[in-house]
């Protein structure tokens, strides 16, 4: 009989994964399930979505349609709801119907959420993240929004990450007003050493435009609409039209933990990639790897997809090595003088 190999996730894992199987065993039966709708896109491509107008369709890489014309079976619009590991089963939800899939051997490449501190998950309606195809769109119609409304948008930026960095500079760049909020001294501190975030600190603040507020807890938003304010310790910000929250990200794992996968900040996997369960496997950035390490780069995302895929056509030898890789920021003009920390 066919063996059935199902995955969750339409990101670079799952797709990766998927095509890399397909080539290497064409007698397998693969099948990418996805609450995506738009096509395999280029995360790293969100933060550009401001200053290019033509994003919303150069971010899509493949198209579902050319996934399923190369032999790939693709759930697309598909909710993932259940994963029955005794009767080897997952549950979906799809345009109003629910079905079920069987799998010899899943994939979970269900990625990340963007992390939103509890303090602001009582103020949903007031914020965006950057996560997604979706919230591109939505960040994009709201500029348009200010834009008609208010002519010069200005954006609080919350977080003085990787991604809170590369998001602010990219509004500045598409002519916007940002101040960008970091709770700590110093900008992409797990990154960066101090002096690289000293030069980071300045071409953001005097070449580019953004005004950067350091150590300054964020402790909540208020307002309606485009009239926002931000509160901190000691003070409230008034007159933003946008905020946008970019703390970090948050692996996806409820699917695995609901079904009794061992899980902690990411699902457990061995250094095969397996779960707790055989038959079960986990990459990207939703795998946690035996060194504690979530590898949620590009890179090693796509090192994992294929070696998985080599390992379960039968064709691997050893165990997941981690790939020479270097994490950067694109942010335009931006050199760091020392390797970036991970
Ligand atoms: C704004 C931004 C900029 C970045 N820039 C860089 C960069 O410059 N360089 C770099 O190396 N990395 C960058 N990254 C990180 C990189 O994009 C990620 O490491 C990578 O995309 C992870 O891929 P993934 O396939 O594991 O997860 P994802 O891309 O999150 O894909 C997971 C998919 O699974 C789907 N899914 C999850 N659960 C379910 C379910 N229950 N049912 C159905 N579908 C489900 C999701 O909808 C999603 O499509 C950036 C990330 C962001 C957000």
């Amino acid at each position: 009989m066919t063996m059935q190999i199902a995955i969750v996730g339409s990101g670079i894992a799952g797709v990766t994964f998927a095509e890399e199987i397909h080539k290497l065993d064409r007698q397998l039966h693969v099948t990418l399930l996805t609450r995506e709708t738009c096509g395999y896109y280029s995360r790293p491509l969100l933060s550009h979505c401001f200053s290019r107008t033509d994003i919303e369709t150069k971010i899509v890489l493949k198209s579902f349609d050319a996934l399923a014309a190369s032999g790939i079976a693709v759930e697309s619009g598909a909710e993932v709801s259940q994963l029955d590991r005794s009767a080897k089963t997952l549950r979906f939800h799809k345009g109003g119907e629910e079905k079920s899939l069987g799998y010899d051997k899943l994939v979970l490449a269900t990625g990340s959420d963007a992390l939103v501190p509890p303090p602001f998950h009582s103020q949903a309606g007031l914020f965006h993240v950057l996560n997604s195809f979706d919230d591109l769109v939505a960040l994009r119609r709201l500029r348009e929004k200010i834009i008609t409304q208010h002519s010069r948008p200005r954006w609080a930026v919350i977080g003085g990450g990787l991604i809170g960095c590369e998001v602010s500079v990219d509004l500045a760049k598409a002519g916007d007003s940002v101040v960008l909020f970091h709770a700590l001294p110093r900008l992409m501190e797990r990154q960066l050493t101090e002096e690289d975030s000293a030069t980071l600190l300045a071409l953001l603040w005097e070449t580019i435009g953004v005004e950067v507020l350091l150590d300054q807890a964020v402790q909540g938003f208020s307002g309606v609409e485009t009239d926002l304010s931000v509160s901190l310790a000691s003070d409230t910000m008034q007159g933003f039209h946008g905020i946008i929250v970019a703390c970090g990200f948050r692996p996806r794992t409820e699917l695995a933990q609901a079904a009794g996968l061992q899980t902690r900040r990411g699902i457990l996997v061995d250094e095969y990639l397996a779960t707790s369960d055989p038959d079960i496997f986990a990459i990207g950035d939703s795998a946690e790897l035996p060194d504690g390490k979530l590898y949620a780069y590009v890179t090693p995302v796509r090192s994992q997809a294929l070696w998985l895929a080599k390992h379960l056509s039968g064709q691997g030898a050893g165990a997941w090595q981690i790939p020479v890789f270097k994490p950067k920021a694109k942010v335009p003009g931006f050199e760091a003088a020392m390797p970036y920390l991970f």
